[in-house]
């Protein structure tokens, strides 16, 4: 019997793979990429710990679609845990015939999640993604209705487990039978869970910039809105820096600090002989002046090879925190 099984790279949904390979079913990982989640390295080590070849699926283009508006609304912060489950599993919908699985399994863990994974949550999101009764969730199984692997005898209901709450308790049992002594903590995955990020995510939305590059640039650097239509994003060290400067497209404004240290910054959106000064001073203020009152910046726009070089003096520090996003 052949199973997809959903692979976050958390030791949920690992367990969950484990239980039923030890069941005899033959798993196939699949991890669902969205821009928001770095958990692709994770379930990669997962993969290697369940000796099964990970494929990687990319939904982030369906993904945004759902996070402008999820039907069912977002959890603490701008996760929207209930449309992203379903549309994970209506993409397995179509993989199982593709791949000639019989059903999906899954890490969720009964009551383990306000907004997911209580019951009403399970079956609405099995349902809404086009495969009632043809999703198991091995770690709560026998607390939940009875699916087909387990009526049609594919899986011993008896061998599933009974996990349920918030405790982490029994799962770090459960990994110290499978021999699986290092695993992530349960945070931390999708950032649209982190307030900060999604404060910078709400900032964007509301400017109607969604889009992966500028999703992409969230993620690094001080960030400021230079004009309605254009923002400035400031690197915080050299690892941000050399980040700044891979992410500039075509279009774009790079701005590196001469002859002192300072970050690298990127301006997207439109720009104009002012918002450059406006930019560089900006630069100027995190750059190590040394007791100077003014620097030089030097500045080009993507793919031009000419750069410009202007010297000035760095921005107020009142008019800074205006701008920050
Ligand atoms: S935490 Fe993020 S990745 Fe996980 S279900 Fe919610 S929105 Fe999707």
């Amino acid at each position: 019997m052949r199973a997809i099984a959903l692979i976050s790279g958390g030791l949920d949904s690992v367990l969950a793979a484990k239980l039923m390979q030890q069941q005899g079913v033959e798993v196939l990982l699949i991890n669902f990429r969205i821009p928001f989640c770095k958990s692709y390295s994770r379930a990669e080590e997962a993969a290697k710990n369940l000796n099964v070849e990970l494929t990687s699926v990319d939904i982030s283009i369906d993904f945004l679609k759902t996070i402008n508006n999820p039907r069912y609304g977002f959890g603490a912060n701008m996760n929207p845990c209930i449309d992203c489950k379903i549309l994970m599993l209506s993409k397995c919908k179509s993989l199982m015939h593709e791949l000639d699985a019989q059903f999906v399994i899954t890490g969720e863990v009964l009551g383990q999640r306000p907004m997911s994974q209580h019951r009403q949550a399970l079956e609405t999101i099995a349902i809404r993604g086009g495969l009632e009764g043809l999703v198991l969730r091995p770690l709560s199984a026998k607390l939940l209705p009875e699916t087909l692997a387990e009526k049609q005898g594919w899986v011993k209901r008896e061998e599933l487990l009974a996990m349920n709450g918030r405790t982490r308790r029994p799962q770090m049992e459960l990994a110290k039978k499978f021999d699986i002594l290092e695993y992530p903590t349960p945070a931390g995955g999708c950032l649209l869970t982190d307030p900060e990020f999604t404060r910078r995510l709400k900032e964007l939305m509301s400017h109607g910039e969604l889009n992966i590059d500028n999703i992409e640039l969230l993620k690094v650097g001080r960030h400021f809105r230079i004009s309605d239509s254009t923002k400035l994003i400031v690197g915080r060290n050299e690892r941000e820096n050399e980040s700044v400067a891979k992410l500039a497209k075509e279009n774009d404004y790079l701005f590196l600090p001469e002859e002192v240290a300072g970050p690298t910054a990127l301006a997207r959106g439109s720009l104009n002989h002012g918002l450059i000064n406006l930019s560089c001073r900006i630069i100027c203020r995190y750059s190590d002046l040394n007791g100077s009152k003014e620097s030089k910046v030097t500045y080009l726009k993507i793919p031009a090879k000419e750069q410009e070089t202007l010297a000035i003096s760095p921005l107020e520090e009142e008019k800074i925190v205006k701008l920050r996003v």
